[in-house]
C-alpha cells in the first residue's frame, strides 16, 4: 500500500464530523488515509454510511478504528434501491453497534435527487428521524434544494434531544436560524469553495459558534482552491485484486484518477478556508469545532463519551 509522505505533525485537532470512507472508490486505502489524517492531527472521523450495501464497511472501519465513529442510515440517493426489510436491517445494525449514531440520511431535490419520488425520500426520511429519536442518537442529514421541506419536517417529527447535524451546509444565511432554533448544528465542508463568494462570506458568520463544525465529505468535495495543494488519495498499489484492477481501467478508454478524489487530511484546507471566512485565528476555529462536534456525538455508548465528559 502506497504510504503517504510524511508531514509535520500538527498543533491543532480536528473532528472530520461527516465523511465515507467506506465508499468502494476509496475503502482499499482507509487505513492509509486514516493514518496520515490522524498523524495530522484529526483525531476523529465520522464515517456516515449510505445504503444497505455499505453499512457493514462502516462497522468494520470502526471496529478496526477507534478513531472512527459509525454512523448507519439510507441516503436518499438509495432510497430507489432499499429492499423491503431495510428497515430491520437498519434496526439490527445498530443493535450489534451501540456505538453508531445515525446518518446519512436525509431530502434532496438537486439534480440527482429531483429523479427520486420526493414522497418516498419524505417517508424514509421521516422513519429514520423517528429511529434517531427512539434511539436518542445524533443524526447526519443531507439536504439539497429541499430547506424548507427539511425545516417543517424537523418541526413536525421534533424535538430532537440528541442534536441533528446538517451536513455540508451550503443552505442561505436566512434559513440559519430556523434551523438553529430548533437545535440544529451545521458543519461546513471542501464544497463551500465552490460557493458564490458573497454568499459565502454572509452564511458561515450567521451560524451560532456552538454549532459550527467541519468536515470532508470525503472522497467527496474536494475543496477548489488554487492557491493550496491538497493532499491526494494515494492510489493503491500492491495487492492483486487491485493490479487486475487498474489493468481492466487501462483497457479501457477513460483513465480512473485519483485526482478528484478528496483526502480526509483536507480538513485543514477546509479549517484554513472557514477561519478566512470568520476572520477568526485558525486554531480557534478547530478547537471550538472540535468541541463542538465532540458534544454532538457523545451520546451514553459512543466512543466520544468518556472525552466529552472531561471537557
Ligand atoms: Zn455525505
Amino acid at each position: 500500500m502506497a504510504q503517504a509522505p510524511a508531514r509535520p505533525a500538527s498543533a491543532v485537532r480536528l473532528f472530520d464530523a461527516h465523511c465515507h470512507l467506506q465508499d468502494p472508490r476509496v475503502v482499499a486505502v482507509a487505513p492509509a488515509l486514516i493514518r496520515a489524517a490522524t498523524a495530522s492531527g484529526v483525531a476523529r472521523f465520522a464515517v456516515n454510511g449510505t445504503s444497505e450495501k455499505d453499512w457493514h464497511l462502516v462497522k468494520q472501519m470502526a471496529d478496526d478504528h477507534p478513531a472512527v465513529v459509525p454512523c448507519f442510515g439510507l441516503h436518499p440517493w438509495w432510497v430507489p434501491e432499499r429492499s423491503p426489510d431495510w428497515m430491520d436491517s437498519l434496526r439490527r445494525f445498530f443493535t450489534e453497534t451501540p456505538e453508531a449514531a445515525v446518518g446519512e440520511i436525509g431530502l434532496d431535490k438537486g439534480s440527482h435527487g429531483k429523479t427520486i419520488d420526493f414522497g418516498e425520500q419524505v417517508e424514509v426520511f421521516q422513519r429514520q428521524l423517528e429511529l434517531a429519536k427512539e434511539l436518542e442518537r445524533p443524526v447526519s442529514v443531507h439536504c439539497v434544494r429541499a430547506f424548507g421541506d427539511l425545516l417543517e419536517i424537523l418541526k413536525q417529527s421534533g424535538p430532537f434531544p440528541a442534536g441533528v447535524l446538517v451536513h455540508s451546509y451550503m443552505g442561505s444565511a436566512e434559513m440559519v436560524s430556523g434551523l438553529a432554533n430548533i437545535g440544529c448544528y451545521f458543519s461546513l465542508s471542501g464544497f463551500l469553495t465552490g460557493m458564490k463568494s458573497t454568499k459565502a462570506k454572509q452564511m458561515p458568520k450567521s451560524i451560532p459558534l456552538d454549532r459550527i463544525l467541519l468536515e470532508t465529505d470525503a472522497p467527496d468535495a474536494l475543496p477548489k482552491l488554487d492557491d493550496v495543494s491538497a493532499p491526494l488519495v494515494p492510489v493503491p498499489s500492491s495487492d492483486a485484486d487491485t493490479e487486475k484492477h487498474h489493468k481492466d481501467s487501462e483497457s479501457q478508454v477513460t483513465t480512473v484518477s485519483n485526482e478528484s478524489l478528496n483526502h480526509p487530511e483536507n480538513i485543514h484546507t477546509v479549517l484554513k478556508f472557514v477561519a478566512s471566512l470568520l476572520e477568526m485565528p485558525e486554531a480557534e476555529l478547530a478547537e471550538l469545532s472540535y468541541k463542538n462536534a465532540t458534544k454532538l456525538f457523545s451520546y451514553p455508548g459512543s466512543k466520544v463519551y468518556p472525552e466529552a465528559e472531561a471537557i
